[in-house]
């Protein structure tokens, strides 16, 4: 089958249904009809309790979390050890979601945003679309520390981690340079311009029928072609074409709590792929993306982060504990008010992804999301008190969110839990 570009455009936003579809069939082959999953292992007071000196993190903070664990085990800071956490992954040119090998905006530029909070002197640092420098975790601290500043951001950040004696660095690896060069040549007007999912018009999509499934395998097979002639490694290709069509997300967030009760929380992302320049999601907003207060706990974000925002869903948190909520409660009730926000229209909130990690000064904790997740993946967090480990998130809706921005025709959402 001959392919101009043109159709090329039109129907690679179509090949979507093929990718969902192998996902979709795997959680719920008929929407509401998932079966729930077995309840989070609780106290029975609705959140877990770990023992201080403990450390909440997204799952992707599972490789750097014992290191944490074991500065604030050694009586280092509370902030020290959660960025630790951070700089693992930050570090590892395989994570695309985080510090060197991030997914690049939309002109193929990489750019990071970080903040942390550090409880015990109550302050507060974070950086913006840092373009060539790795550790914006350690930076965003930096600005807390050495300057009377709290948020620095471009250019500026930039010349200021220079002279605090970072490296400047190209973050772009040459799998992250491949996967944007796909997502370049395939690209159509399915990308971040336009109306967003708040706006009040806003349509599912307007691509007519599901492609046939010849013409998805198709796609795929061109997609292949593509991602194999721009010298993208074979068993990486696969994962290549998933973030061409689906722009991820990607975040790590750690908080951490000492023997001392003392308590801090850092959050450090790449942001969303191929997103437009100079845009920063919640990651670096002190209250949205990270939010740490010495008299009541933690919280951070990864997920949607312009719904993140729009809740303040960090100090909301944070809040809501302070008025007597558990960890469980308080994460639950903001991931309300993001529903409340598209007046619980689940055609938009199927595409709203968000998982909130939350600490109180006593140890209790919770891990709680929109979506469950699939059941061969669902939603999880890490927690290390002496013992590492993953457990699934508290979720609002049972069921997979949907990737955004929407291209084909999806079936009805999964109904949503009686939480
Ligand atoms: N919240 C991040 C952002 O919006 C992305 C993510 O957590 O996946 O930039």
């Amino acid at each position: 089958m001959e392919f101009s570009r043109r159709d090329f455009i039109v129907t690679a936003t179509m090949a979507s249904l093929a990718a969902r579809a192998r996902g979709q069939a795997q959680s719920s082959a008929t929407p509401g009809a998932q079966p729930t999953r077995p309840p989070v292992q609780t106290t029975g007071k609705g959140f877990g309790t770990g023992r201080p000196p403990i450390l909440v993190s997204s799952a992707n903070g599972w490789n750097g979390i014992d290191i944490g664990y074991q500065m604030v085990r050694d009586g280092k800071d509370t902030l020290d050890a959660a960025i630790a956490v951070g700089k693992v992954q930050e570090d590892d040119p395989n994570d695309s979601s985080v510090g060197y090998g991030g997914l690049p905006n939309e002109e193929g530029v990489v750019e990071l945003d970080s903040s942390c909070m550090h409880g015990p002197t109550r302050r507060a640092g974070a950086v913006g679309g840092v373009r060539n420098i790795k550790n914006v975790a350690l930076l965003a601290q930096a600005v807390m520390n050495n300057t009377g500043h709290v948020m620095l951001v471009g250019e500026g950040a930039e010349r200021f981690g220079y002279a605090m004696g970072f490296e400047k660095m190209n973050l772009l690896t040459e799998r992250s340079r491949k996967t944007w060069m796909l997502w370049k040549e395939t690209h159509s007007n399915q990308d971040w311009w336009g109306p967003g999912l708040d706006d009040p018009n806003w349509q599912a999509n307007a691509q007519g029928e599901a492609a046939s499934a010849q013409l998805q395998e198709e796609i795929y097979r061109r997609l292949e072609e593509l991602a194999a002639r721009l010298g993208i490694e074979p068993e990486y290709r696969q994962v290549a074409i998933e973030q061409v069509l689906h722009p991820p997300h990607g975040t790590i967030h750690c908080s951490a709590l000492n023997d001392k009760a003392e308590i801090s929380g850092m959050t450090t992302t790449s942001g969303l792929a191929w997103k437009l320049p100079g845009r920063c999601g919640d990651t670096p907003i002190i209250g949205a993306g990270c939010y740490t207060d010495q008299d009541v706990g933690s919280a951070g974000a990864t997920g949607s982060g312009e719904e993140n925002i729009r809740v303040a869903g960090a100090h909301s948190i944070v809040e809501n504990m302070r008025k007597g909520m558990s960890p469980q409660e308080a994460g639950l009730d903001v991931l309300k008010r993001i529903a409340r926000n598209f007046n619980n229209d689940q055609n938009k909130l199927r595409y709203v992804s968000m998982n909130y990690y939350i600490l109180r000064k006593d140890g209790a904790y919770a891990g709680v999301s929109m979506w469950s997740g699939r059941l061969d993946r669902p939603s999880r967090f890490c927690v290390h008190d002496g013992q590492k480990r993953l457990e699934p998130c508290v979720a609002l809706f049972q069921g997979t969110d949907l990737p955004y921005p929407p291209r084909t025709p999806q079936p009805r959402p999964n109904v949503p839990s009686s939480r």
